[in-house]
C-alpha cells in the first residue's frame, strides 16, 4: 500500500481531484484521478464491479452517463480513498504514463460569450459599424456548431490549415496555408448527461448537467474565417483542431470558483434569467513559445456555462453524454488580457515581442500552452493541466 503525499502549492491537492484517462505502456487506457505528482486508477481505487465497472472504460463517458448524484458520491469516496492507504497498482507517478482524450466528444458547440472579445473582433471585422457588437449580442449567448471530431487532447500536433483566403486588395481569392493561424483561449464544459429532443435545459437545472470543465485552445485560421463567415459563421477556419487540457475539472470540485456573471443589461429574457447567473474566477495563461503572453480571466466572461447551456437546448435541441460547449475567447478589458493572437497584435498590425523576436501569428514550429488556477474549496489553487500544441508546417500546398 502507499500513502500518497501532495507537495506543498500543487494544483492537484484533494480539493480538485480532476478525471482523466491514462495509459501506461501496453496496457488499454483507463479512467483516473489526480493527486500531486501521481495519477490513480480509479477501477484500482475504488473497484471495477456493479456500477463502477465504468472506471474501467477507455473514457469518461460511461461514468460520466451515471448522473449527477453518482458524480457527487464517487468524489468523496476518491476524497476519502486517497487520503488513506492506496492499492500499489493504482498510483502511477505522472512522468509515466500517456494522457488520452478523456472523453469521447459527442457535439460540439462554441459560444462567444465574452463582451471584450466580441467587441474587439467588432471592431477589427467591422470597422466602419459605430457599435462593435452586433444587435444580438446582449440577448443571447452567439454560438455555432463546430467539429466534434477535430477536438484533441494536449500534446498533439497541429498541422497548419489551408484554405481559401481573399485580402481586401487581392482581385480574387487564392488557395494555400493559412498565413494568419491564430489562437483562441477558452473554457471548454463537458455535459455529463443531456436532454431528450423537444426537452430543453433550465438556467437553473444545467448545473446538474455539466460534469466539468477543460482548459480550450480553439485554433483558427483567420484569413481563411474572413473570407468565408458571412453570411453563415464560421467554417473550415475553425474546424480544423481544438485541443483541451487532459484533465476535467469536476463542476463540484469549483464551488469555491463561483461568481456572479458582470450585470447583465439588458435584463435577459426568462429562460436565461439566473439569481445571479454565475460565472467562474478562473485565471488563465498564454504561454507563446516559453512566454507569457496573456492572462485572460474567465471571471471577466459576459454569459454564465449554465446560460449558454439553456440557450442550447431552448429550442428541444437535445444534448448528449460527452458534448462540449467552449465558452469563446476569453479577454479580459486590457490588452494583457486578451485570449487571441489576432486581438493581442490588433489584426497584426500591433506586433508583441516574443523571446525578443516581433510577432503577430504563429509560424511554423511554434508552441502554445494554456495553464489556468481556480480556487479550492480549502484555500488551495486547483489546476487543470496544460493544453499545448505545436504548429507543423501544411501539408497542402499554395495554389495560383
Ligand atoms: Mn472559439
Amino acid at each position: 500500500m502507499t500513502r500518497l503525499t501532495v507537495p506543498a502549492g500543487s494544483l492537484f491537492g484533494p480539493a480538485n481531484l480532476p478525471y482523466g484517462v491514462y495509459s501506461v505502456a501496453g496496457s488499454a487506457p483507463r479512467t483516473a484521478t489526480r493527486l500531486g505528482d501521481h495519477v490513480v486508477d480509479l477501477g484500482v481505487l475504488l473497484g471495477e464491479t456493479g456500477d463502477d465497472a465504468v472506471f474501467t472504460a477507455p473514457v469518461l463517458n460511461p461514468f460520466m452517463a451515471q448522473g449527477h448524484d453518482r458524480w457527487a458520491e464517487v468524489r468523496e469516496r476518491i476524497a476519502t480513498a486517497v487520503a488513506g492507504d492506496i492499492p500499489d497498482g493504482a498510483v502511477h507517478h505522472i512522468d509515466d504514463v500517456t494522457l488520452h482524450l478523456p472523453i469521447e466528444v459527442a457535439d460540439y458547440v462554441d459560444f462567444y460569450a465574452s463582451e471584450h472579445h466580441a467587441a474587439n473582433l467588432g471592431r477589427l471585422f467591422r470597422p466602419d459599424n459605430p457599435d462593435p457588437l452586433m444587435p444580438n449580442w446582449k440577448h443571447l449567448p452567439v454560438g455555432y456548431h463546430g467539429r466534434s471530431a477535430s477536438i484533441v487532447v494536449s500534446g498533439t500536433d497541429i498541422v497548419r490549415p489551408s484554405g481559401q483566403r481573399k485580402g481586401p486588395t487581392d482581385p480574387a481569392p487564392i488557395f494555400g496555408p493559412s498565413a494568419r493561424l491564430d489562437i483562441e483561449a477558452e473554457l471548454g464544459f463537458v455535459v455529463g448527461t443531456g436532454n431528450a429532443m423537444g426537452e430543453p435545459i433550465g438556467a437553473e437545472e444545467a448545473e446538474r448537467h455539466i460534469f466539468g470543465a477543460v482548459l480550450f485552445n480553439d485554433w483558427s485560421a483567420r484569413d481563411i474565417q474572413a473570407w468565408e463567415y458571412v453570411p453563415l459563421g464560421p467554417n473550415l477556419g475553425k474546424s480544423f483542431a481544438s485541443t483541451i487540457s487532459p484533465w476535467v475539472v469536476p463542476m463540484l470540485a469549483l464551488d469555491a470558483a463561483r461568481v456572479p456573471t458582470p450585470a447583465q443589461d439588458p435584463e435577459p429574457l426568462p429562460y436565461l434569467r439566473m439569481d445571479p447567473p454565475w460565472g467562474l474566477d478562473i485565471a488563465l495563461e498564454v504561454e507563446w513559445n516559453g512566454e507569457v503572453v496573456s492572462r485572460p480571466p474567465y471571471a471577466a466572461m459576459y454569459w454564465s456555462p449554465a446560460q449558454m447551456l439553456a440557450h442550447l437546448t431552448v429550442n428541444g435541441a437535445p444534448t448528449r453524454t460527452g458534448d462540449v460547449f467552449a465558452s469563446g475567447t476569453i479577454s479580459g478589458p486590457e490588452k494583457s488580457q486578451r485570449g487571441a493572437f489576432i486581438e493581442l497584435t490588433w489584426g497584426g498590425t500591433q506586433p508583441v515581442t516574443v523571446k525578443g523576436q516581433e510577432r503577430t501569428f504563429l509560424q511554423d514550429g511554434d508552441e502554445v500552452v494554456l495553464r489556468a488556477t481556480a480556487p479550492g474549496r480549502d484555500g488551495s489553487r486547483l489546476g487543470f493541466g496544460e493544453a499545448h500544441g505545436r504548429v507543423l508546417a501544411s501539408k497542402t500546398p499554395r495554389e495560383d
